[in-house]
């Protein structure tokens, strides 16, 4: 179990050189609105679809913190969630609503009249509310989900868009299952609620099932066969069941979309959606291609997707474009020696566009309070005054620890002290005792209503054992589904970072736990996964 971490994305400093290509815009600061090239719209449903993921269900709180950070990150939509699946959801996008100023806040419907009172009631609160209706328009769909025919669909559509347009302004109507409809009907259900008053269309892959060559030819038929879509906003929707959800959103782009549906890291059901980032920093690194651009502040894109990452528990693969920990670490010694000599001959973006920042000042145990504060703002947090006291708390225990305190250990400190579940059970303390000639051995204690509660059990490695005593403790049992470990920082004194999917009760619970030692970053992960399920009101 050793923290072997991957090479330091921090180590991006030095300075840069000019650019190669002119399609590499190194040196241009943050995008300005231009007269020439199209702005594209980010949709970000994070809070939504990708919410769909079983086990990363976020509680209000969670959502609040997510979209905070997405209006930071200055996405133009923030699909909130899908207000009438519980009174819990319904709860969250009016938070949301009531609190996020700047992009708009759009709440999902079923094209029927309960489902868009509710959605209504969730946005109305929002500065710029938007209600966003679906119903299916393939055939498969209409047969067989939904037992209809054609027509009545296509009336349904359109009372329903008449229906939300007496609340709201702003209403985005999306034709599932758009990339699998019979063209003609499509292009019918377009025009008509366009009509009774859509100022939005999505057209979505919504199985992953389109080619990019052919769903970009399906977006400029579109634009071709239905004119009025020149007065509203035409988007796009791509799962990535076939890997293309990306590929298939630029090639919309290309043709014509001007709202790109997506979320953070990719995240949703299935294989996931188009992810953010990747969108985002296709159409700016490759700006004159796509004669496009979005107005995105791509430094907070780092933060945000590790955010994401942390409170729904989905670790992010290694090799992830954009915001993968290997995304800009060059490990060849020929494209070293490129880098060194010149940073354009192997690097498109570089590591500070996205937000991940080269720093020379080192804190350690002994930086004040002062020099922590300083490194935070520079890291972009905000904190109250509270949220401070617990972050200089918890990096004291670490840099008593470690010796060097980088700013992603910083970023895990943060992000843990301040994402916390409600916490029945605390981990206090461990001890274990192993080796080849012996059975493992594991006493841990867990804080409880301030009482200290000590228990000790077996196992057959020194992690099993420690989860059996917290079992013991918690009196509970669980199976666990799945054990991840790794560095989140590196060098030999690395913090490393725990995440386990615990199955209890028959339901799915995801801890993440961090620690130096990595036997304590299980328990506290294990010890995490057990509160969220007595979180949930079970126990
Ligand atoms: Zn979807």
């Amino acid at each position: 179990m050793g923290l072997d971490g991957p090479v330091d994305l921090c180590d991006a400093g030095g300075p840069l050189s000019t650019p190669v290509q002119e399609s590499l815009n190194w040196n241009t600061p943050q995008r300005k609105e231009s007269t020439m090239s199209r702005k594209i719209h980010i949709f970000d449903t994070t809070l939504r679809d990708g919410e769909q993921v079983p086990g990363a269900k976020l509680n209000r709180r969670q959502k609040l913190e997510i979209a905070e950070q997405l209006a930071r990150l200055g996405v133009d939509v923030i699909e909130a969630g899908f207000p009438c699946s519980s009174p819990e959801d319904l709860k969250a996008v009016q938070t949301v609503a009531e609190q996020v100023k700047g992009p708009v806040i759009a709440g999902l419907a079923r094209a029927v009249q309960q489902d868009i009172d509710i959605a209504w009631e969730a946005v109305k609160k929002a500065e710029r509310p938007r209600i966003h209706v679906f119903l299916g328009s393939s055939d498969i769909h209409l047969q067989k989900k939904l037992r209809r025919d054609r027509e009545s669909a296509l009336h349904q559509a359109v009372e329903a868009v008449k229906y939300a347009k007496k609340y709201c302004e702003d209403v985005e109507y999306s034709t599932e299952d758009a990339s699998r409809s019979d063209f003609d009907y499509l292009c019918r259900v377009i025009e008509a609620c366009i009509q009774a008053g859509a100022t939005v269309i999505n057209v979505p892959d919504t199985v992953g099932y389109a080619l990019p060559e052919q769903y970009g030819e399906l977006i400029r038929n579109l634009r071709e066969k239905v004119p009025a879509l020149d007065k509203v906003i035409l988007s796009v929707h791509c799962h990535n069941d076939l890997g293309l959800a990306v590929a298939n959103s630029l090639a919309a782009v290309r043709n014509g979309a001007e709202q790109v549906e997506c979320t953070i890291n990719g995240v949703g059901e299935r294989a996931g959606n188009a992810s953010l980032e990747e969108i985002v920093m296709a159409i700016r690194t490759r700006e004159s291609f796509f004669d496009a651009h979005t107005t995105l502040n791509t430094k907070e894109i780092y933060r945000t997707s590790r955010m994401v990452s942390r409170l729904m528990n989905i670790p992010v693969q290694p090799n992830k474009a954009i915001v993968g920990s290997n995304a800009f670490a060059h490990s060849s010694g020929i494209h070293q020696d490129g880098i060194l000599k010149d940073r354009s001959t192997y690097e498109i973006i570089r590591p500070e566009d996205v937000g991940i920042k080269a720093h020379s000042l080192v804190l350690t145990a002994r930086s004040g309070r002062a020099a922590l504060r300083h490194r935070l703002e520079e890291l972009g947090y905000e904190l109250t005054d509270e949220q401070f006291q617990k972050v200089h708390k918890r990096f004291l225990n670490v840099a008593d620890r470690k010796k060097e305190i980088s700013s992603q250990d910083l970023a895990t400190i943060v992000e843990i002290e301040l994402t916390k579940v409600s916490e029945t059970y605390t981990f206090d303390s461990l001890q274990t005792m192993s080796g080849n000639t012996m059975q493992p051995l594991a006493s841990v204690t867990l804080i409880k209503d301030d009482e200290k509660i000590t228990d000790a059990a077996t196992g057959n490695g020194p992690v099993n054992a420690v989860f059996n005593c917290i079992e013991r403790i918690v009196g509970e049992s669980g199976e666990l589904r799945d054990y991840d470990l790794k560095a989140v920082t590196t060098g030999k004194d690395a913090l490393g970072e725990a995440m386990v999917r615990v199955e209890i009760r028959g339901a799915i619970y995801s801890g993440i736990g961090t620690s130096p030692d990595v036997i304590e970053a299980s328990a506290r992960a294990y010890v995490n996964a057990f509160n969220r399920f007595f979180a949930n009101g079970n126990g």
